[in-house]
């Protein structure tokens, strides 16, 4: 019986370790469940033994167990709603982001540009954690083939692509002060305002156009614009009806600046345009994905929500290569299937129905997330947000209506976090079908296939051209080569078309712009059979794309607290692989006995790669920890004078404030074990002597 009471509790302290240490908890019941499990389960033990009239001795150990099994969920409980309630604080995170330098508005000084912000130290120190985690979530874990690409891009590209044409936003114009706005957000802006003190019949009616405007065209935009008598923003002046604005950047290349080209507006293109080395990268075989970090250049109508909407910001992109047959089938999905996602369908947003929590496989086996492909990525995606510290509570899927699909796009669902500023969409994840490939193949005329094994040689009938060179090139002269290549590369079906128009005397066919009559004995046909063992396949996309300023705002608002009782003392609960700084150094004074102590323990982190900073500023030890937890650094060691006597410190944890005592030897596996997430800091606790000697919050 004993036996089995201990099973439980390792049972639960199992799940209870496994969940810390993943750090992908899907919601607080998602934690608390198998703690509530455990409860009930030795609750049931412990009846069970009293009704029996089970030894006095195992019913006290098993009433032991039952407490200390309710003592977990209690402990848990408190953990997860923690003593300081999250901000939604816009004002407060942007000052406290420009006060301590994360991001600031670029060339102010000047005047500053809309939409365009430099990232300061603590910035891009948790920029590059974020991409650091990012490039271990994705192109390491899934073995993804990473390239850098160009961001300056020829308008030919650009072209093939459909951004010169399509890649445009509906703006309208003041008609008095000429200030440019973007339509859509103009139209839900205004409908918003009216919302806040209409009918609930209205309400209903403007949270219903509020919902579809990503999805509605010029036409109707501007319907909608003259039906709610839209005006201009603070003027109220009359507004033009919208316009597109194409939302690329253009420049010229070279000296005399004859080749057209613009700044990339995504990262991708340039994965498109090395297809071809790729796939030979992969010995030729699909499916593979290739990721690429970069800027990107967006001349957006008025950026006004800080680094959400900017002019130049960093992309993280994937694009997995798949065989279009093949999208439903990925061999790694039952490693996401029973993820619960909060998924908010085309369709419910159209009815006016709440998000749904889904379970990702049934999801996908409803139809309702078209591949698994495209189910993998966004189980992948949401795991990778919930380590970056973004709260699950404020994270959603929502899919793309058909009509505010990307010209290239066949299914897409948006990772969207909630802020202060509304939902935001922080990663796009769409299923581009074949749509790129295709067209730059077509701009290009290189083949941009894979070729597929098939699993039997299969026997096709091949109709070949037996040109009569001779004369073809008396006819066409310097233009021969081109039509004997072209007729080389067609396939079957032109081939039979072709034989049948000479079989009734000249055809003509264009080839590169230029007419060519053929007369019929300048061509015999030979039809036979041919063995394959290959088949040619376009593959379909599927693309996740990252925001990672977004992500990184998106971030900090989640993690954005007061201490209890001190509205002034800002914190942020960072993840710590994630913190802009891992871990502090602090001299509890500025005794110069402790300088060779604080210099051992810096070379040390430093050797173990943990993120430090040294504050031997003047202040209390409880100010200097304030000001580091403002900026989300994870822990803090303090020498103090028991440093000089033991050779051991305090180490600190910022969201509990609490402290234990470790030997200087242990310390900087102790915190590489807490950064990586492979120790808990209850298991710390568990191990090292808790410190209350010093105060540590004043
Ligand atoms: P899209 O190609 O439009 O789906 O964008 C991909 C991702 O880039 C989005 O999910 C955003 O996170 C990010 N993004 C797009 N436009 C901007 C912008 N103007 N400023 C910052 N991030 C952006």
């Amino acid at each position: 019986m004993i036996a089995a009471i201990k099973r439980v509790c390792i049972h639960y302290q199992k799940l209870l370790h496994l969940r810390t240490v993943s750090k992908m908890a899907s919601g607080s019941e998602a934690v608390l469940a198998p703690l509530r499990q455990a409860v009930k389960e030795q609750g049931a033990v412990v009846r069970k033994l009293k009704e029996g009239g089970g030894p006095k001795s195992e019913v006290t150990a098993a009433v032991a167990q039952l407490k200390a099994c309710k003592k977990a969920l209690e402990n848990k409980e408190k953990s997860l709603s923690p003593p300081t309630k999250s901000l939604f604080d816009k004002a407060g995170l942007e000052d406290l982001m420009k006060r301590r330098f994360f991001v600031a508005p670029s060339f102010s000084i000047y005047g500053g540009v809309a939409g365009l912000y430099d990232y300061g130290p603590l910035g891009c120190t948790m920029k590059n954690n974020l991409l650091s985690l990012w490039k271990a979530h994705f192109v390491e874990e899934e073995d993804m083939l990473q390239v850098e690409c160009s961001t300056l891009t020829p308008e030919a590209v650009l072209k093939a692509s459909g951004h010169a044409e399509r890649f445009s936003d509906l703006m309208v114009k003041d008609l008095i002060t000429g200030e440019f706005f973007r339509a859509d957000h103009l139209l839900e802006e205004h409908l918003e305002k009216l919302s806040s003190k209409a009918a609930p019949d209205k309400i209903k009616e403007y949270q219903e156009v509020i919902r579809k405007v990503d999805g509605y065209n010029k036409e109707q935009l501007g319907a909608k614009l003259t039906e709610y008598s839209v005006t201009a923003p603070l003027t109220n002046n009359p507004i033009s009806a919208p316009v597109e604005l194409n939302l690329m950047f253009g420049t010229s290349i070279g000296p005399s600046g004859q080749l057209a080209s613009f700044l990339r507006p995504e990262t991708a293109q340039g994965i498109f345009v090395n297809f071809k080395r790729l796939l030979e990268f992969n010995y030729g075989r699909l499916p593979f994905a290739a990721a690429q970090i970069g800027k990107a250049f967006r001349n957006e109508i008025s950026p006004r929500s800080g680094i959400l909407r900017v002019r130049e910001f960093e992309m993280a992109e994937i694009e997995h290569f798949v065989n279009p047959e093949k999208r439903n089938k990925f061999p790694k999905f039952d490693k996401v299937a029973d993820l619960r996602l909060t998924l908010y369908s085309a369709t419910d947003q159209i009815e006016g129905n709440s998000p749904k929590a889904l379970r990702l496989g049934d999801a996908v086996e409803q139809g309702l997330v078209a591949n698994e492909t495209l189910g993998y990525y966004m189980g992948r995606i949401h795991e990778f947000l919930l380590r970056a510290g973004i709260n699950v509570e404020h994270l959603r899927f929502r899919q793309h209506m058909s009509t505010e699909m990307a010209h290239y796009a066949k299914d897409c669902w948006d990772a969207e976090c909630k802020t202060s500023y509304g939902w935001v969409e922080c990663v796009g994840c769409a299923d581009r079908s074949c749509y790129d490939l295709e067209k730059h193949a077509a701009a290009t005329k290189v083949d941009l296939c894979a070729k597929e094994q098939l699993p039997e040689p299969r026997l096709v009938e091949v109709v070949e051209a037996l040109p009569d060179k001779g004369a073809i090139g008396k006819k066409f002269r310097k233009d021969a080569k081109a039509l004997l290549e072209w007729l080389a590369g067609q396939e079957r079906e032109a081939m039979q078309k072709l034989e049948s128009q000479l079989s009734m005397g000249a055809a003509t066919v264009t080839v590169g712009g230029n007419e060519f009559t053929l007369e019929p004995a300048m061509i015999k046909f030979k039809t036979y059979q041919k063995e394959v063992h290959t088949v040619d396949v376009v593959p379909s996309v599927i693309e996740p794309s990252f925001g990672v300023g977004r992500i990184l705002y998106c971030v900090l608002e989640h993690n954005l607290n007061v201490r209890e009782g001190d509205s002034q003392r800002v914190w942020l609960s960072l993840p710590p692989a994630i913190a802009p700084i891992a871990c502090s150094v602090l001299p509890l004074s500025g005794n110069t006995q402790f300088q060779p102590y604080i210099d051992t323990i810096v070379k040390e982190l430093k050797v173990a790669r943990v993120s430090i900073k040294v504050d031997d500023s003047s202040g209390s030890i409880g100010r200097r920890y304030a000001r580091t937890d403002e900026v989300g650094v994870a822990y803090g060691v303090t020498v103090d004078f028991d440093t000089l006597t033991s050779s051991s410190v305090t180490l600190r944890e910022r969201n509990s404030m609490r402290q234990v005592r470790v030997k200087m030897g242990d310390l900087c596996s102790v915190v590489r074990g807490l950064v990586d997430g492979d120790m808990t800091w209850e298991q710390v606790e568990g191990k090292y002597p808790l410190f209350t000697g010093q105060e540590s919050t004043n």
